[in-house]
């Protein structure tokens, strides 16, 4: 097979500023060892996050200049409400200015106090909005899933038998809904098979739980399902993620990432009664419900980015993309997750660095080493992300310390991927050397975000 290559030219280009590891020595001191407080010019490769990262197409900037700014009735809303349901099949479509938005106004009726939101795994900010409505949220991932290092073709998959015992030994009218996150991000962007959503369908069915989909990755998901599951193979990347959106009641969706824009989401629904009280918070929070907290050339950009994002020329070259990098790292020893996610390559931190024990997260230690040997920028998804404290403030370690470089999308080629491998690779022969860390400073939801830290 020949080489896959990037399914695009490059019109525009944003230079990279280079400096030096004494530069970015002192400036990650000056971010309190905490990447978010970085300035995003120091650094070199930013593999912080792929949300709202992706290049925009030649299309989707033509889209911004159509885009029409009417407060009311807008084209724009039209042409991105039409590409929603076209996608989703559902009818009702609730422009929002991020994924979180859509969380907060769903959960906001959905949750409160003694109500259960069960998933595969809740991303970071799903889990804050629902316990931030006062509910619980509870993950039950498969079993392999979380195995970090032993491949599998689903582990995004939902603990079918654990969802099944919990149903029966609780009052399935406390569980307000199960979400099914799609590809997993938190759990390594691993994708969840056609056929666990189904039987997930079937056992919310039976007990009259509504079932959601955390659908930020559904492109990506769906072509995981085709190129793993069998009956899928000959389906489009648009029939795929229609059977999967069809046996869910609503999805939540941030548009910075299948989407390829830089801002947007939406709530998609099929209940009219729970679209009207969706509607009535979207226009206190967000605003009216042709708009949301979108400007019309928003709504034309998401609306050609969810097509191009099918388009399987780009998800092969996505997909394969991630394998690269995960594959090359892997060969020289380094512990990563496998199989290779969807959308960024998870380094297992307890494993890459087995002298720093968990509590001194070693996740971080490693986000502070690639910075300064390379530049790069990525983030923890450990015990600083969800590390909570007992009553003696002890710290509850999270199930896996994994380090997350997500790659944006259609931004980076390959010379840069194999820069970021060979970083990898210095860091981990010599990470005999790296520190633990501890926390200085600490805010009560999200710490991550605004977290001081510094060496032990
Ligand atoms: C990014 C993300 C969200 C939140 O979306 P924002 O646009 O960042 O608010 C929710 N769930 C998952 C799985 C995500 O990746």
């Amino acid at each position: 097979m020949k080489t896959i290559i990037e399914p695009f030219r490059i019109k525009s280009v944003e230079p990279i500023h280079f400096n030096t590891e004494t530069y970015r020595n002192n400036a990650l001191r000056d971010a309190s060892y905490n990447a978010f407080l970085l300035h995003s010019d120091d650094v070199m490769i930013d593999l912080l996050t792929d949300s709202g990262t992706s290049a925009m197409s030649s299309a989707q900037w033509a889209g911004i200049m159509l885009g029409d700014e009417s407060y009311a009735g807008s084209p724009s809303f039209y042409k991105f409400e039409k590409a929603v349901t076209e996608i989703t099949g559902m009818p009702v479509v609730i422009p929002t200015h991020q994924g979180r938005a859509s969380e907060k106004i769903l959960f906001s009726i959905t949750g409160g106090k003694g109500k259960v939101f069960i998933s595969n795994t809740l991303f970071d900010t799903t889990r804050a909005n629902i316990e931030f409505s006062g509910a619980e949220g509870i993950d039950m991932i498969c079993p392999e899933g979380k195995l970090p290092t032993i491949p599998a073709p689903f582990k995004g998959n939902i603990d079918i038998k654990a969802l099944e015992s919990y149903i029966e030994k609780n009052d399935a009218a406390h569980i307000a809904m199960v979400i099914i996150t799609v590809t997993n991000n938190s759990g390594g962007g691993q994708p969840v098979s056609m056929q666990n959503i189904r039987e997930t369908h079937k056992i919310c069915r039976q007990y009259s739980i509504p079932l959601y989909i955390d659908a930020c990755r559904f492109a990506e998901n769906s072509y995981f399902i085709k190129m793993r599951e069998s009956g899928y193979a000959d389906k489009s990347i648009l029939d795929i993620a229609n059977e999967m959106f069809s046996y869910a009641d609503g999805c939540t969706m941030s548009a910075k990432k299948d989407a390829f824009a830089n801002i947007g989401g939406f709530l998609a629904l099929n209940d009219p009664e729970l679209a009207t009280k969706c509607r009535n918070l979207l226009v206190i929070t967000e605003g009216f419900s042709t708009y949301g907290g979108l400007a019309g050339r928003d709504l034309e950009a998401i609306a050609i980015g969810l097509y191009e994002v099918m388009d399987e020329h780009y998800l092969q070259y996505r997909i394969r993309s991630i394998e690269y990098l995960t594959q090359k790292i892997s060969a020289a020893g380094v512990p990563v997750m496998l199989p290779a996610g969807g959308h960024a390559v998870y380094l297992d931190a307890k494993q890459f660095l087995p002298h720093i024990p968990v509590d001194q997260y070693p996740g971080q230690a490693l986000v502070c080493a690639l910075y300064i040997k390379g530049g790069i920028r990525c983030v923890e998804i450990g015990s600083l992300m969800f590390g909570k404290y007992d009553e003696n403030h002890q710290l509850i370690p999270a199930a896996l310390e994994l380090v997350r470089l997500a790659i944006p999308r259609r931004v980076y080629t390959q010379s840069h991927i194999d820069y970021v491998a060979e970083v990898i690779i210095e860091v981990f022969e010599e990470r005999n050397q790296i520190k633990g860390m501890k926390i200085t400073e600490e805010a009560e939801i999200l710490r991550h975000f605004t977290a001081k830290l510094d060496f032990v």
